[in-house]
């Protein structure tokens, strides 16, 4: 069991792993793997290895199959499927060697030592390198392509570990006692934004690797990967093996064979990482533990952080979940003391926390067009004055979200999607946000044909940042969200102090330290709070914290300021009061009361076909042979707000069930009596759903 193995499949070969006496998919009726061709890599996948994939087959009613996939996919790649992007090329080597030299390669390399970063275009404009010369150029990868969002190299500048303060050691004591004690233990790594929680589980990683032993630690962002990859080789000196899906082949096969060889290792990595060989994992960190996207809502729909926490079960070794803004689940299991829980109440630099005001929207009538209100645009002159640096967070790309004809009131719409276009100015589109169309503004209105005269309503950040352009012309400003394609460049910019106003979106809220940043103003603090989802309290809160926790780290006397239409909200209220724990008592108390997570439980069951079908009639159909079950509630057929989704048309139920009911067992039993649907039915499983549109 657990050796990875090359056998006889029908009239072809397949590679697969042989699953304690039995294999890890299901044969047709009456057929046998006969006999292995080749033992590709004895003992590729540990015991826990393998009861963690049974695991979240059985959870997620997903094929194991396609978790071992995950497994595997980079060990015995295959290159002609896998998909990459060279639209953004990175020059890495000057003199290559071991290469094989043709005058071709030659004429190519003096060409492309010219400049390190090259788009695909660029390089063919050259006119002297072919497209099958890039292309061997990138297989041996002196061009590597890459991310253009990704920051790529650290923020931090080298610094020598800091003196541990009396709260970290002890945190760092307990933690490694866990270690020792070579046994599953969750724990809650609890402390403020800047309470120096990295260096608290760095000793503990520390410890470990001294064993020879293998370290997981798991970023919401690959954005960040990068930057904590920096700040470990610094603490360590060691080799840290980073992984997430932008990585070279090569640099994944290399960490891939490094980590199944069971050699000490510490992996910083996205999601994807938990589908390592791990032979000897020994602590497993998953920081920003409430962050949403370790849940992955496409195909194999799992959540990472959850996963990890059953690795660390069948893996006996501790886990911890490190926030500041922990999610109500692992709140409520501190709580009760399923989950040790350490915390972290000051901030290590000595810094305090920064101040919050909200500011009350319903006060101000601002101009048409204009969304900052007089006291924050004071707030932002005055410390421009003083030489301090500001971010103003909208967690909204683009110029505007919704484009409105004067003429006849028409909206503009996705054709795929029930969602408006967001207009882009920079790139002058329009786009949909969900499934990634495209167009240029119209001429006429689609609607009422008149010459086009759209109103732009809402800010995104572009507006923003045109709004502080002509209101503070002196000022130095950037824009900073998933769209910049020079996202490393401005980071390191921002660090250095190269800018006063920054205006930006989610991808600035978490994770950075910007010494010279001391004021946050939140020009939207209500987006989000508004959806109808059980978490959007939770969330929004979350996000404001993170934000808000960018000001002042480094004792310049952070300040906040939030624009809201609700200051009364209890969300607000615990926010600026500092009144988290308070805030999650309420919330656990109102979830208890509904019996929703993490009392009870929720699964969603989507059913889409292509839009002219019309999905109910299924749904109706699988609603009559849903069994009964005492504390199974079947809400729905519903609609979703993202009624059509990509062209397809969509119906869900919700399923509520109290925290023992297995949804995953009655769902299968379901899915086991229901019809079987025409080809063009699709019926989605989300177990533990995180998105209800
Ligand atoms: P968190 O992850 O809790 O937000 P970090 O670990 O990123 O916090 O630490 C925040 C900042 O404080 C970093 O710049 C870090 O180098 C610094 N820091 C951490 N611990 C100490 C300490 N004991 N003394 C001084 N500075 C510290
Ligand atoms: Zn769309």
């Amino acid at each position: 069991a657990g050796d990875c193995v090359r056998v006889p499949f029908g009239k072809n070969e397949a590679i697969g792993c042989v699953w304690d006496g039995e294999l890890a998919i299901e044969l047709p009726k009456g057929k046998a793997i006969k006999f292995i061709i080749e033992n590709l890599r004895p003992n590729m996948l540990s015991t826990p290895a393998r009861k963690t994939i049974d695991w979240m087959a059985n959870y997620t009613l997903s094929p194991r199959g396609l978790f071992l996939r995950m497994c595997v996919k980079n060990a015995y790649i295959d290159e002609v499927s896998t998909r990459m992007d060279y639209s953004s090329l990175r020059f890495t080597v000057q003199t290559p060697q071991g290469i094989r030299q043709t005058p071709q390669r030659i004429a190519a390399l003096s060409v492309l030592a010219a400049q390190e970063n090259w788009s695909r275009e660029e390089i063919l404009e050259t006119g002297k390198i072919t497209a099958a010369t890039m292309l061997a150029l990138i297989k041996t990868e002196i061009l590597v392509p890459y991310e253009v969002n990704t920051p790529m190299l650290s923020l931090h500048e080298p610094k020598r570990a800091p003196q541990l303060i009396d709260e970290q050691i002890e945190a760092a004591r307990a933690i490694i006692n866990a270690c020792d004690a070579g046994k599953f233990s969750p724990i809650l790594l609890d402390g403020v934004t800047g309470s120096g929680k990295t260096e608290v589980y760095c000793e503990a990683v520390e410890h470990v690797l001294r064993h020879g032993k293998q370290v997981l630690i798991l970023l919401p962002e690959i954005a960040l990967t990068h930057a904590m990859q920096a700040r470990f080789v610094q603490k360590f000196g060691v080799d840290v093996k980073l992984w997430h899906s932008n990585l070279g082949i090569k640099q994944k096969r290399t960490t891939w064979q490094h980590i199944a060889d069971g050699k000490p290792a510490v992996v910083v990595g996205a999601r994807s990482a938990l589908f390592l060989p791990f032979q000897s994992l020994k602590l497993i960190v998953v920081d920003e533990e409430h962050e949403s996207s370790y849940k992955q809502e496409e195909g194999l729909s799992h959540n990472a952080r959850d996963m990890a926490i059953v690795r660390a079960k069948f893996e006996a070794c501790p886990i911890v979940l490190a926030s500041a803004t922990p999610s109500l689940e692992t709140f409520n299991n501190a709580q009760t003391g399923k989950y040790a829980w350490l915390k972290l109440t000051a901030r290590a630099t000595g810094a305090q926390m920064p101040s919050i005001e909200l500011l009350d929207m319903k006060q101000f009538k601002l101009p048409k067009g204009e969304f900052i209100a007089p006291p924050l645009l004071d707030a932002i002159t005055k410390n421009l004055g003083a030489g301090h640096q500001s971010l103003l967070y909208l967690n909204r790309r683009g110029y505007s979200p919704l484009s409105i004809c004067r003429g006849c009131g028409h909206k503009l719409e996705c054709p795929s999607c029930t969602a408006w276009l967001v207009e882009h100015k920079r790139t002058g589109k329009l786009c949909c946000h969900h499934c990634g169309f495209e167009t240029p503004p119209p001429n006429t209105c689609p609607s009422c044909l008149i010459p086009s005269d759209f109103v732009a309503c809402g800010p995104g950040v572009e507006r923003i940042y045109e709004e502080i352009k002509n209101k503070l012309p002196q000022a130095k400003c950037v824009l900073m969200s998933s769209d910049s394609d020079n996202a490393s460049e401005i980071l390191q910019k921002i660090a250095k102090n190269e800018y006063d106003i920054i205006i930006g979106t989610q991808i600035m809220a978490k994770g950075h330290d910007f010494p010279n940043l001391n004021l946050v103003g939140v020009v939207d603090g209500d987006l989000g709070l508004s959806t109808l989802d059980l978490r959007a309290a939770e969330r929004t809160f979350q996000v404001l914290q993170q934000v808000v926790g960018r000001s002042g780290r480094h004792n310049l006397g952070g300040q906040a300021i939030v624009q809201t239409y609700v200051p009364e909200h209890a969300m607000m209220q615990a926010l600026t009061a500092q009144k988290r724990d308070e805030f999650y008592e309420r919330e656990l108390e109102h979830r208890q009361r509904g019996n929703w997570p993490p009392f009870g439980r929720l699964a969603l069951l989507m059913i889409s076909t292509p839009k002219q079908n019309n999905p109910l009639t299924f749904a109706q159909e699988l609603l009559k042979c849903a069994p009964i079950m005492n504390n199974v509630e079947i809400m729905g057929p519903a609609e979703p707000s993202l009624s059509i989704l990509r062209d397809r048309k969509r119906i869900m139920f919700t399923l509520h069930g109290n925290k023992s009911t297995d949804l995953s067992a009655y769902i299968r039993n379901w899915l086991k009596l229901a019809p079987k649907f025409l080809h063009f039915v699709r019926v989605r499983v989300d177990i533990d759903p995180l998105r209800f549109e």
